[in-house]
Formats: structure tokens, C-alpha cells, sequence
């Protein structure tokens, strides 16, 4: 399959090549014909399988060939994400996709000025990527018309449920035109989803490239069980014994990534932090500081979960495991892209051993766990498994002399986990050919 066997306009095809892509992902190969046929979709895509250009393709070539120009005020396609850097992100990959076409697009979000955004559309855009939020703030000041409306595209659905947009997303249904086509995106699939999917699509043709809540297979995860006031100790401890380059590390709270930013900025190590109380364009500019290799580690709260490209990111660590369990899939979701190879190591605690239950039991598989030396936890970590078995009497750790365990996390380093998936035969894989060109 090729690009050009799916129908896609030459200043499309010259932009993908431009990018390096060779050839389709499986989202893309299914979601780009039934787009450009102007069928509704209900999307579960992993991360990483290239479903922005799933549906970004198809939305620019439809917005050059069809409907009218785009009056002031006003917006011809309507593309909501959960989070700001998903909307710069996504944005970007529009601009793109769309860089030899003659189409205006835009991204709004909240955290910044909005004067700035009622002026831009004044002349009215063809796209527009928006958190919900700000969208409505701009249509209650009436800066936005939604009857030009064509295409609305949900990315990141269930995140936008999880960040409790629910509210905003139904009055943005109720103010959008009943005759449109609406895309929706998704990395996990719940029942208020599936739901939601149900009052707004119209025969949707659905399209499952991965099977659900399965986390890809091309990253390597296992689990380092520690005491909770070790945690970032070790951290340290694996960051220079190990040599790691550029990690992503994940924490619980706001106050969690202050703290592990402090402790490793006394050590002299680079690093950057993101959460919800910074200001956007501290967020950003943390983002791109990572993005170009300026920092060697960023932590981050959920916020930064879902949806960031981050080309060649090597390692993510979970300094503490997630409340909600799908967040797992999606943190790992940030290595291990576009058929790269891709490390995740969680520090757990005893406490944690709920979620880490719930995980196992939602990627259906054991993560395997590796003991660190002169680290082992005086709270023992109770033996799980993907049944959600939690057992109540941990096994005795084995005694192991440093040199077996160096062995052994040697091994558990460079061999790929055996995960206790059924099938994983339809995780999507690229040929990426040559190294894609960044802008
Ligand atoms: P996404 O899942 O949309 O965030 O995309 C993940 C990464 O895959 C991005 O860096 C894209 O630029 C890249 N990508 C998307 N489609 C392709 C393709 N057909 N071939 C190679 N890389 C791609």
C-alpha cells in the first residue's frame, strides 16, 4: 500500500515525503479512504501508530477540494484535544501535512491571552485544533461560528472524559450543525466512550489497529519494587549507574516533580519539570528544551501523558504509577514510537501494589520485577499477577549477590519481556525507511 494508492492529493504526497514516510500505518491505511469518503469514525489506535496523520490527511485534502471559503469568524473543520501541547502538537502536524496547500489553520487553548485568538479568527480559519475550554470561552464572546462546521475530530476522547470535559463537550455538540462528520480518536476505549461514540456518530466504521489497552509491544517494561522514601534516590542512583540518557519521568502530583526537579538540579543534573500550575509557556518551553536535547531529564505530571511526540525518547520512568491504570498506557506510549524500540521502568512502592495490580490486569500481563541492589524494600511489594491477584504474603525475595543481579538486570535490559498477551498480532509496525526530516 502506498500513499498514493489511497487517493491523496500531490501537495499531500509531497508533504508526507518530505517528512520520510514510505508507507501507511495500518490506522492511517484504514482511516484516510473512509475520511476522504466522508464516513464518521470511531478510531482505537495505540500511541504512536501515526493516527494524527489518520486523520489529518484526509481532513486537509476534503477542505481543499470541498465547501465553501471560510467566512469571518468562522471554522470549517473543529479538531478538540484534552491538553495545550497536544493542540501545539497537533497543530504542527497540520501545518506539515498542509504546508503546500493554501488552507488557514489555527490552534486555542486556555493558560494564554485569548485577545490575541479573537483576532486571528476574525478572518475566520479553515481548521482549528482547540482544548474545549477555551473553544467555548470564544464562542460565549461570539470570536467563533461553528454553522460552517464540516468535520469535528475527537482526539484523545477518553482523556477529554478523564480531565472531566464532559460538560464542555456537550455544549459544543449542542452548539455545532447536526449534519457534519465526526471523527473520534482514541488510545483506550471505556464504556462512557463507547457511549459517547453512541449519541454522536453515525454509522461509524470502527477501526481497532491494536487490541485494547494493550500497551506496544515494542517497549520493554519491568517493574524495580523499592521503598517510597527511596524512590528518587534510586532514581539517581539508576540515572548514573545505568548511564541513561534522555529520560521522561513521571510523577504523581505537582508538588512530587517539584521535588524530584530539586533533588536532581542539587546533583547537577539537567532537568525540567512540567505540571498543571506552571504557566503555558513555562510548559512549552520545558517541552522543547527536551525535545532539543537541552535537558537530559523532564518530569511531569499526567498532563504530559498523553499524545507528545518525542522523536527517539529511549526511556520513560514512573517514579510513582498512575492512579487511573490506562495512564500507564499512554506514559509508555511516549517511547517505543513509530516501530522504535522503547524502555519503561516503574519504581513501586508497597503502597502502589493496587495500581500495579490494576495495570497488570488491564495490559493483561505481569510485569517482570527486578530487584536492585542494596535497594531491596523493607516494605516488601506483595506478588501480583495480570488475574489481579493481589497475594497477601509476599514471597521472600531470593538472596542474591550483587554480581547475579547485575546479571540478571543485564539480561532484563537488553531481553525483550515475554508479555502474557494472547495475541499482539495486530500491533502496527512502520517502515519508517529513512530517518524522517524535522522541519
Ligand atoms: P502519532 O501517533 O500520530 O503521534 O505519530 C507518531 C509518530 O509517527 C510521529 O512522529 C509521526 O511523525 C510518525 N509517523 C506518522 N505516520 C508515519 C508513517 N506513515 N511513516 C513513518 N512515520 C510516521
Amino acid at each position: 500500500m502506498t500513499f498514493a494508492s489511497l487517493g491523496l492529493i500531490e501537495p499531500l504526497l509531497r508533504a508526507i515525503d518530505t517528512l520520510g514516510y514510505e508507507t501507511p500505518s495500518p490506522v492511517q491505511g484504514q482511516a484516510i479512504p473512509a475520511v476522504l469518503a466522508g464516513r464518521d469514525l470511531m478510531a482505537a489506535a495505540q500511541t504512536g501508530t501515526g493516527k494524527t496523520a489518520g486523520f489529518a490527511l484526509p481532513l486537509l485534502q476534503r477542505l481543499t477540494l470541498e465547501g465553501a471559503q471560510v467566512a469571518s469568524n468562522s471554522v470549517r473543520a473543529l479538531v478538540l484535544v484534552p491538553t495545550r501541547e497536544l493542540a501545539e502538537q497537533v497543530h504542527e502536524s497540520f501545518r506539515q501535512y498542509g504546508q503546500f496547500l493554501p488552507l488557514r489553520t489555527y490552534a486555542v487553548y486556555g493558560g494564554v491571552s485569548i485577545n490575541p485568538q479573537m483576532m486571528k479568527l476574525r478572518k475566520g480559519v479553515d481548521l482549528l485544533v482547540a482544548t474545549p475550554g477555551r473553544l467555548l470561552d470564544l464562542f460565549r464572546q461570539n470570536a467563533i461560528k461553528f454553522n460552517q462546521v464540516q468535520t469535528l475530530v475527537l482526539d484523545e476522547a477518553d482523556r477529554m472524559l478523564d480531565l472531566g470535559f464532559a460538560e464542555e463537550l456537550r455544549s459544543v455538540y449542542a452548539a455545532l450543525p447536526k449534519k457534519r462528520q465526526t471523527l473520534l480518536f482514541s488510545a483506550t476505549f471505556s464504556e462512557s466512550i463507547r457511549l459517547l461514540a453512541g449519541q454522536t456518530l453515525n454509522d461509524p466504521l470502527s477501526i481497532e489497529v491494536s487490541p485494547r489497552n494493550v500497551a506496544a509491544s515494542s517497549v520493554e517494561q519491568w517493574v524495580i519494587p523499592v521503598d517510597k522514601k527511596r524512590k528518587s534516590e534510586l532514581f539517581l542512583h539508576l540515572l548514573r549507574e545505568r548511564k541513561w540518557g534522555q529520560v521522561l519521568v513521571f510523577a504523581k502530583t505537582r508538588k512530587g516533580v517539584d521535588a524530584l526537579c530539586e533533588e536532581l538540579e542539587a546533583e547537577g543534573v539537567s532537568v525540567d519539570g512540567i505540571h498543571g500550575d506552571k504557566p503555558q509557556a513555562t510548559r512549552q518551553r520545558a517541552l522543547d528544551r527536551f525535545k532539543a536535547r537541552e535537558v537530559q531529564v523532564l518530569v511531569a505530571t499526567d498532563v504530559a501523558a498523553r499524545g507528545l511526540d518525542i522523536d527517539d525518547l529511549p526511556l520513560v520512568v514512573n517514579l510513582d504509577l498512575p492512579i487511573v491504570a490506562e495512564d500507564y498506557v499512554h506514559r509508555i506510549g511516549r517511547t517505543g514510537r513509530a516501530g522504535a524500540k522503547g524502555k519503561a521502568v516503574s519504581l513501586v512502592c508497597a503502597d502502589e501494589v493496587q495500581l500495579l495490580a490494576a495495570i497488570e490486569v488491564l495490559t493483561r500481563q505481569t510485569l517482570r520485577r527486578v530487584d536492585e541492589p542494596d535497594f531491596e524494600p523493607d516494605h516488601r511489594v506483595p506478588q501480583t499477577d495480570a488475574s489481579g491477584q493481589v497475594l497477601k504474603k509476599p514471597k521472600k525475595p531470593k538472596t542474591t549477590g550483587s554480581k547475579a543481579a547485575l546479571g540478571r538486570w543485564v539480561e532484563s535490559e537488553s531481553a525483550p519481556a515475554k508479555p502474557q498477551v494472547k495475541s499482539v498480532r495486530n500491533v502496527p509496525s512502520f517502515n519508517t525507511g529513512p530517518k524522517k526530516k524535522k522541519p
